[in-house]
């Protein structure tokens, strides 16, 4: 029999979220973000499903887009990182990979190939201060680049605070990112997914969208609902016991039954994906209600207190993210994010997908 602890993707979900998201996006076009393993939910298959309903695709780097090739894709890959040598600019002309140059050497390495590079992407730093050049900087390598014979020329950005459009951080890169674009005659592309969904890059040209693509939450954003999360991560109760009051449960005897329990163990841990991080009451789903995880997360197994749930028995459904609970209200019992959670998982849980 097969092993019950699964990862569900539900490609459905991204295609319905592709069209909620350019409904809003309106005459931005739509870059999907598939980095690393789309985020977690094979790039492959992801964009293989996709590839109708997205202008153009990005990966973080050379490798990743020509694993995509290699399976077929077609449409333009932007490289985020841009090329890490002149390799991967031949590279970029011969199998139509679009560039974001951050660097001076990167752009050397393109000149002498201007005009066999489909689209540069210029990254200008705005204050996020990890990638980019400074905007003095800009009209010079516009210039070389230009003059190269380089056709397709694209300003970009990216912001460290889009969820929080208020904060002072986002208030300053968005004002050097007005300032900038203000006499910037080509296309431009400011938005990640928060900043699409808040509307922050009027005049973009180009959406990058990851995270909501996937269903994932948007803080600050109040209309997420019709998004729906593409992975669901489940497995069904592989054993039950009643611990008495003053009994501790797992490793270490992190937690103790304040009253007599009934403890559902599941064949799932970090060996899968699920967090060691997560805490006692971080919430798990078992026959359609939310319990509280007790005690350490093993590397194959976790328990949760049932004692409330119903009627549980050995094969009852668990969910441990997907619709309810949601990876990113896993993720904050966690103290992380649900971005590390979907784009962690080990692999071995078999993934399954759905249409
Ligand atoms: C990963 C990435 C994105 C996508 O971000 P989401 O929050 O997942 O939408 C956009 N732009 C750049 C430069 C990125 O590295």
């Amino acid at each position: 029999m097969p092993r019950a602890t699964t990862v569900s993707i539900d490609l459905g979900a991204i295609s319905n979220n592709i069209a909620v998201l350019k409904t809003s996006l309106g005459a931005t076009r739509f870059m999907g973000v598939v980095k690393a393993d789309a985020y977690g939910h094979g790039a492959v298959p992801v964009a293989q499903h996709i590839e109708g309903s997205v202008d153009a695709f990005a990966v973080a780097f050379t490798e990743e887009a020509l694993a995509l090739r290699a399976a077929g894709i077609g449409k333009p890959i932007l490289i985020l990182e841009g090329p890490h040598s002149a390799e991967d600019v031949a590279l970029a002309a011969e199998e139509n990979l679009w560039l974001a140059l951050h660097e001076h050497s990167q752009v050397d390495w393109c000149l002498p190939r201007g005009d066999a590079l489909p689209h540069l992407w210029i990254k200008i730093d705005t204050g996020m201060h990890r990638l980019g050049f400074p905007a003095e900087q800009l009209s010079t390598v516009r210039r070389s680049l230009e003059n190269a014979g380089c056709a397709r020329l694209t300003l970009m950005s990216h912001l460290a605070s889009a969820e929080l459009p208020e904060s002072p951080l986002s208030k300053r890169q968005l004002d050097r990112w007005h300032e900038i674009v203000s006499d910037w005659p080509y296309e431009m592309s400011l938005s990640n997914s928060a900043a699409s969904r808040l509307g922050l890059a009027a005049k973009d040209t180009w959406g990058r969208l990851g995270y909501a693509m996937y269903g994932g939450l948007i803080t600050g954003s109040t209309s997420n609902s019709a998004l729906k999360p593409a992975m669901q991560f489940h497995t069904t109760v592989m054993a039950l016991r009643q611990v008495g009051a003053g009994e501790s449960v797992g490793y270490g005897g992190h937690w103790t039954a304040q009253r007599d329990s009934v403890i559902a163990t599941l064949p799932v841990g970090y060996g899968d994906g699920y967090p060691w991080s997560a805490q006692s009451g971080t919430p798990v789903a078992v026959n359609g209600k939310k319990v509280p995880l007790v005690g350490r997360v093993s590397m194959d197994m976790v328990t949760v207190d049932v004692t409330d749930c119903g009627s549980v028995a050995i094969g009852t459904p668990a969910i441990l993210w997907g619709q309810n609970p949601g990876v990113d209200e896993v993720a904050e019992a966690c103290g992380t994010i649900g971005y590390e959670l979907i784009t962690r998982m080990t692999g071995r849980a078999t993934r399954r997908y759905r249409k």
